[in-house]
Order: structure tokens, then C-alpha cells, then sequence
């Protein structure tokens, strides 16, 4: 089969590799039908993910088919449409049992899929703990509704819960690519006052506005003058900073009111500086990333309710073939590009 490899420090390579085997009890075997691709790829890419293992195949956004399982495997069998949690986890250890599975202690636990281990841009996957990482879809969603489920609107919904939304509050949200997007359309779910999306390219803002006609659209430069205007006690209650740059990780604790909660879901190529002696007072509370994906039969039944769309997001689409392709049109940014869809039905034999 077809996989998408990381070889090295800057290269990624299509190369052909044997098919994935169940190796324990609890393993599924998924035959891929649509993946994507994400910015933590360009991430691995770049060298910026030090976990990250060469030789692996790449990608941990995906959906498909059961083609087999393990004898310990008692959720899904083989021909269920699946979607693919970014996070394996074992369910047992201290910290999957209070759900903080992103930091589960078993050596497949946590981010391992296209990173520690072989990936989802391929035709086959081996995904360890079957029953925790694969959410069956139901069959009123399709393929391309279900595609995102396991990472960013993981991630989004994640964000959303850790950030303690209520009624009233005035909620920013930093950065409107695909994990800013996933972020809004589960913070819409929650129903807060305002809803403020601060997003320095221009495409972008009139995505937002065309597709969430009900939210403020601002501009890096205009978001602080905006975050006043429109909150009663001179800041964000809530702020969640998905962009991951220097300016918008001080945006991020700049618009919010004292005693807000600041989330931060943005992957930074480099640390931050908190400069306490100027947000001395200001009594913030930080939560940082990344996320604990154990939300997917919920997201995805709130898929299936039309509470949570997200197939405007693909923007565009490519066979695995042509994965190199898709990677250099994602890193650009051109051309619109928000999400893209791989089809590996079209490479399988
Ligand atoms: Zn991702
Ligand atoms: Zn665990």
C-alpha cells in the first residue's frame, strides 16, 4: 500500500509499505476512506515535534471502514464506518480515568498515530485500543461530516468545555483557520452573548462572515478596540487563542477582563513569554493545550442532530496519489484553502 512517510527533517515521501497487522488483542485494522491533512503535519515536517519518529507514516485525521480486529476488540467488528480519534488511549491508567486521555501513560497513549506511530495517509491503519479510538458513525453522517470528529473539532469541543462558557459571557476566539472554525462552531453550541473572531487574513474574515453572519469579525490590529466595545466589564470573559503566533499569544491575554480564563490550543514553534509584572492584578486563569479526545460519540451525534457542520471546511480534494500536491497547496495557504480532503478509496485494490 501507499504511504505518506516521514523520511527526515523536511521531506515527506509517498513510499509503498506492507499492510498493518493486528499485533495485540485490542488493535483494529482500518481500511482509510478519507483523511486530511493538518497543520501539526507541517509541524512534523518542519522539525518542531521532537516525539515525532522517522520512518512513520504521517497523518491523524481519518475516517473508515473496520476490516478486522482483535479479540479484545468488542466495540466495533469489521465493516463498520468509523471515525479515527487523534488519541489512542488505555482507559485504565490514572489519567484516562479522569479523562485527561492526551496524557495517558501507555506507550501507544496520547498523540501516537502518524507521529509515534504509523498514521492515516495510507490505505491501511493499525489503531492500538480499538474500542477508545474508534467512534462508529452513524449512518445519517457521511464520510466527509465525520472527517474532522477526531482531531480539530476534538479539539474544539475540548476548548469549548475546558473554558467554562456561560450565558453571558463575551467569548473571543483567536484565529479563524480549520481548529478556530471547529472552536466556534462548538462555542456556538453554548449560546454566549457575543461571539468575537479576530483572524489577520482577509479571506478568512469573510469566511466567517459569510458562513456566521451572527458573529463580530475583527482584525488583529482592530480586536482590542472591538473586545471593549462589545464586553460589559472591559475585556473577554473567555479567550481562546488557536493562531499560535508571538502577536496573538499577547493579544490573547491583553483581551481579556481580569479573572477571565484565557485557553491557549494554538502549538507554538517556539516558547512565550508571560510578562507578570504588566498582568500583575489582572488574576487570570491560563488552561493550555492539547486536547483530551474522549468527546467523539457526542460530537458525533451532535453531527448527526445538524448541531455541528463542518463540511465547508474542504475546501479542497485530492487522491493519496497526489498527497504531495495537497501538502504544498495546505502550506501555501493559497487559493482559499482551509481543509483538504484525501480519498484513499480511489488507490485501494
Ligand atoms: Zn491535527
Ligand atoms: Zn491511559
Amino acid at each position: 500500500m501507499k504511504a505518506l512517510t516521514y523520511i527526515s527533517h523536511g521531506h515527506f515521501e509517498l513510499i509503498e509499505k506492507p499492510r498493518p497487522v493486528i499485533i495485540d488483542p485490542k488493535d483494529a485494522i482500518v481500511r482509510v476512506t478519507l483523511s486530511s491533512i493538518c497543520s501539526s503535519d507541517l509541524h512534523i515536517l518542519h522539525g518542531s515535534v521532537p516525539q515525532a519518529r522517522c520512518g512513520i507514516t504521517v497523518g491523524h485525521e481519518m475516517v473508515g471502514i473496520v476490516e478486522s480486529v482483535g479479540s479484545g476488540v468488542t466495540r466495533v467488528s469489521p465493516g463498520d464506518r468509523v471515525a479515527v480519534n487523534v488519541e489512542t488511549f488505555c482507559g485504565e491508567c490514572f489519567f484516562c480515568r479522569n479523562g485527561w486521555v492526551n496524557n495517558c501513560t501507555d506507550a501507544n497513549g496520547g498523540w501516537a498515530l502518524g507521529c509515534r506511530i504509523d498514521g492515516g495517509q495510507t490505505e491501511y491503519v493499525r489503531v492500538p485500543f480499538a474500542d477508545n479510538a474508534l467512534s462508529p458513525i452513524p449512518d445519517t453522517v457521511t464520510d466527509d461530516q465525520a472527517l474532522f470528529t477526531g482531531d480539530i473539532l476534538a479539539t474544539g469541543y475540548w476548548a469549548v468545555k475546558i473554558s467554562e462558557i456561560s450565558a453571558d459571557d463575551t467569548v473571543l476566539i483567536i484565529g479563524a483557520g480549520s481548529t478556530g472554525l471547529c472552536t466556534l462552531e462548538c462555542l456556538r453550541l453554548k449560546k454566549p452573548r457575543c461571539i468575537i473572531v479576530c483572524e489577520k487574513d482577509a479571506r478568512r474574515r469573510e469566511f466567517v462572515k459569510s458562513h456566521y453572519p451572527d458573529v463580530t469579525v475583527t482584525a488583529p490590529d482592530e480586536c482590542l478596540d472591538t473586545v471593549m466595545q462589545l464586553s460589559e466589564h472591559g475585556g473577554a470573559d473567555r479567550v481562546i487563542e488557536v493562531a499560535g503566533t508571538d502577536e496573538t499569544f499577547s493579544l490573547a491575554w491583553q483581551s481579556a477582563r481580569p479573572n477571565a480564563i484565557v485557553t491557549i490550543v494554538a502549538l507554538y514553534d517556539h516558547p512565550q513569554i508571560l510578562p507578570l509584572p504588566s498582568m500583575y492584578g489582572k488574576n487570570l486563569t491560563f488552561k493550555t493545550g492539547g486536547v483530551d479526545g474522549c468527546d467523539c460519540d457526542t460530537i458525533l451525534q451532535l453531527i448527526a442532530n445538524g448541531d455541528i457542520d463542518t463540511t465547508h471546511l474542504i475546501t479542497h480534494r485530492y487522491p493519496l496519489d497526489k498527497i504531495q500536491e495537497a501538502y504544498t497547496l495546505f502550506e501555501s495557504k493559497a487559493d482559499g484553502v482551509i481543509k483538504i480532503a484525501i480519498d484513499s478509496s480511489s488507490s485501494c485494490d
